[in-house]
């Protein structure tokens, strides 16, 4: 398999770095099925295995971040009679119809080998036509392309080419902590943000009772389904209930967002530099809800100098929806159990919320201590991609 990086040519002296991250993610997700063996050259990487049959292998690439494309390729010797007929060979898994278009590539690294380009073309060409006499040759716009790249030793050929996943390896951007909710936009933007190379641990706050276990089953669900674009994702769950109720005896009702997510910054401020993490990451969109108004942001991002990356926030609430389809967090984004912000939820925020008001009714908080007390009080745990909940099915067949 022929692996062809995203962005690296950028990269100058990091470039390793970036491979290593690409190889290492690719050993992680294939450790089940075999060792495979990597060899990274400058502008791509080949990678050599036994068993594991193509199409599995082919499922693993697809959702590797840094990978902008990749193709199967088949050692052959050097000789055109011997790649004529491996060509046929392979030809004869593509599925060509009667009347297809296809074309042979030559690309020869090996200037010395005695045939040139339009030889190898010419040849091979042939080859395939008088096997299949009702294929039209297109040399623009062919439907069928069979490469042919001559090297030094061997050469190779290869006829199918598949996208990747693009974006950056997974950890090479540093890593983030995830404000995830049970909704749609915050797993959106932890792909975002996976795909663009940031390690990412997930931080979800609950308030049981009032909030319940599905609710808490979802965010881990929703954490398994992006673990499979990453490696395994440590998942914070933090009580937050104390605050909320605190919250509820002493601020009025349209204020009780705006402090509610100021509270949940402060702890996502203290945890950051726990986990030596280097950004916080939500799911915000401009306009979605009062919460997420300029002037609410503003209010709200108050009392933190952290960091806060917004990859939605001028995404609209159908891409997302749409990209949720794609990505395969739709299904358990449309489960219907609450979290703590909709349990909470005032009937009318404020859509631009005060300073100095906010910071009246937080003086009636003992702030420090219930940030204290939320961190003291976290259960972490491991989430691999094939998380099953075994609780919450237990309580679901119950129900
Ligand atoms: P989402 O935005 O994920 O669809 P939502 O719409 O229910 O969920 P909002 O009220 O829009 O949530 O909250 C904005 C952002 O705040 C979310 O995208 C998420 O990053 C963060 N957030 C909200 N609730 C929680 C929670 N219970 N735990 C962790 N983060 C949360
Ligand atoms: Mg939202």
């Amino acid at each position: 398999m022929l692996i062809h990086y995203g962005e690296l040519s950028t990269k100058g002296r990091n470039r390793k770095m970036f491979q290593n991250k690409i190889a290492e993610h690719i050993r992680y997700k294939t450790k089940h099925l075999e060792k495979i063996k990597i060899h990274a050259h400058h502008d791509f990487m080949h990678l050599y295995w036994h068993e594991t049959a193509y199409d599995e292998l082919i499922e693993i690439i697809k959702i590797i971040p840094g990978i902008q494309r990749f193709e199967p390729v088949f050692p052959v010797e050097k000789d055109l009679q011997v790649i004529g007929e491996k060509a046929l060979e392979l030809f004869a898994e593509v599925n060509a119809q009667p009347g297809d278009s296809f074309k042979v590539i030559a690309k020869r690294s090996d200037k010395s080998f005695e045939h040139d380009s339009i030889t190898i073309q010419r040849e091979i060409g042939g080859i395939i036509l008088q096997a299949y006499p009702e294929l039209t040759v297109d040399l623009k716009k062919a439907k069928h392309k069979v490469v042919v790249s001559i090297h030094q030793d061997i050469a190779y050929l290869s006829l199918k080419n598949y996208p990747g996943m693009g974006g950056l390896p997974y950890g090479s951007s540093g890593k983030g902590l995830l404000m995830l909710s049970g909704g749609f936009d915050s797993p959106i933007a932890g792909y975002q943000m996976i795909k663009r190379g940031m390690k990412l641990e997930m931080v979800h706050f609950a308030s049981p009772p009032y909030t319940s276990i599905q609710a808490l089953e979802k965010a881990k669900r929703l954490t398994a389904v992006l673990a499979q674009y990453a490696t395994d994702i440590t998942f914070h769950e933090i009580p937050f209930v104390h605050i909320q109720l605190a919250i509820r005896e002493h601020v009025p009702d349209n204020l009780s967002m705006t402090i509610m997510r100021r509270m949940m910054l402060r702890v996502m401020d203290a945890l950051l530099k726990e986990r030596k993490a280097r950004a916080i990451v939500n799911g915000e969109s401009l306009g979605q809800v009062a919460s997420q108004t300029l002037q609410s942001m503003q209010v709200i991002n108050e009392v933190t100098s952290s960091l806060i990356l917004r990859p939605l926030i001028a995404v609209d609430k159908n891409d997302i929806i749409a990209m949720a389809e794609t990505i395969g967090t739709y299904d358990i984004s449309n489960e219907p159990y609450e979290d703590c912000c909709t349990v909470f939820a005032p009937k009318s925020p404020w859509t631009k919320p005060r300073l100095h008001t906010v910071k009246e009714y937080e003086a009636l908080l003992p702030i420090d201590q219930l940030v204290k007390e939320a961190l003291e009080n976290i259960k972490t745990s491991e989430i691999a991609a094939s998380y099953q909940s075994e609780s919450a099915t237990a309580f679901n067949d119950l129900l």
